[in-house]
């Protein structure tokens, strides 16, 4: 059973210990869970949206071999200077559409918009319980491995820590508030705005930049205009998950066309609610955080990040990514019916 090791040094939680093995019968790869009529073979639906007819379009379940588990308690403990606890947790699958092989971005916008909505659902649901610190939503798109895998989903990770990159991402946007009393992504929208060089996308309600430092060739971020730390609270009613869902898909085009492998992130406030000292920690993260998507196609370049992480090398300038990103035509793809 897996644990949570601290790094007392670069204070970085890693996971350690053997984790569950997967269920014999889907390990040759062949049968695809996710489809439908293989509800058998997936553990049994926490949520569902259903058709006029009954049926559903996309669920969510427990994973079969997570790396957190929901049962038991933290544990904390304290071995001579170090620290360990329980990986405690819930890792949950959404299974984005019943049709094998349909990428996100090849869902009509109404159907993301209920892949979004489920997502912003386990996302408030997971964040009752003050054990968990963060919940995390992520997809890995087109990477090799089982059937499965070419199945559209994501996974939502409620986790008891609060992961490296968004903590950090945290710290400097409350520093930059607590010195200049402003949102440090507002801040980068406005001048993004202004010079127009990063844009590869926007509308009244959402921008979508290369950033400038981007760590990997293409990568964006996708934010809302409007300052809101939130997705869960942002996303609140049909008419703004459907303005996203259109927004992202037309992102996603560009990204594919630039390659089919991606992964894509969504970086939203801690759980204010959880125990601990994050409610004093982040007491103005509603002014200083500002929710985003981050999207990383995979390509081949010489891109190798050096020092395990410490340097990325990106080959290609966030300007020049974003010209190019611009310049692929979506929008005739993006005529079609909003359901
Ligand atoms: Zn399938
Ligand atoms: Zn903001
Ligand atoms: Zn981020």
């Amino acid at each position: 059973m897996p644990v949570l090791r601290l790094d007392p040094v670069r204070r970085r939680w890693v996971i350690t210990g053997k984790r569950p093995a997967m269920p014999d019968a889907l390990d040759s790869g062949e049968l695809c869970p996710f489809c439908p009529g293989n509800e058998g073979f997936t553990p049994a639906s926490i949520c569902e949206h259903r058709d006029a007819n009954g049926n559903w379009e996309v669920r969510v379940f427990h994973d079969r071999a997570p790396l957190f588990r929901v049962e038991g308690g933290l544990n904390r403990e304290g071995e001579g200077i170090y620290d360990r606890m329980n990986a405690l947790g819930a890792h949950e699958i959404v299974v984005e559409t019943t049709q094998h092989g349909k990428t996100l971005a090849e869902l009509a916008p109404g159907r993301i918009a209920r892949v979004f909505e489920i997502c912003r659902d386990r996302i408030i649901d997971l964040k009752q319980d003050p054990r968990f610190r963060y919940v995390s939503v992520f997809k890995d798109q087109g990477r090799l491995r089982p059937a499965a895998e070419e199945h559209g989903h994501s996974h939502v990770l409620a986790t008891p820590v609060i992961p490296t990159l968004v903590e950090r991402e945290l710290r400097w946007s409350l520093l930059h508030y607590q010195r200049k009393e402003r949102c440090i992504y507002c801040d980068i929208i406005h001048q993004e705005s202004q010079s127009g060089k990063r844009i590869v996308d926007e509308n009244a309600d959402f921008i979508c930049i290369c950033p400038y430092a981007s760590r990997f060739p293409y990568e964006i971020w996708v934010l809302p205009v409007q300052h809101n730390s939130s997705f869960e609270r942002d996303m609140n009613t049909d008419a703004r998950l459907l303005s996203l869902a259109k927004f992202l898909k037309l992102a996603l085009l560009r990204v594919e066309k630039i390659s089919d492998k991606l992964r894509m992130v969504l970086h939203t406030e801690p759980n204010l609610g959880a125990y601990g000292p994050g409610e004093d920690r982040w007491k103005t993260v509603r002014d200083d955080f500002h929710w985003h998507f981050e999207i990383y196609p995979e390509i081949d370049a010489d891109t190798g990040h050096f020092d395990a992480e410490s340097f990325y090398y990106n080959p290609i300038p966030a300007e020049d990514a974003a010209l190019a990103l611009r310049a692929i035509e979506v929008a005739e793809e993006n005529n079609q019916p909003e359901i």
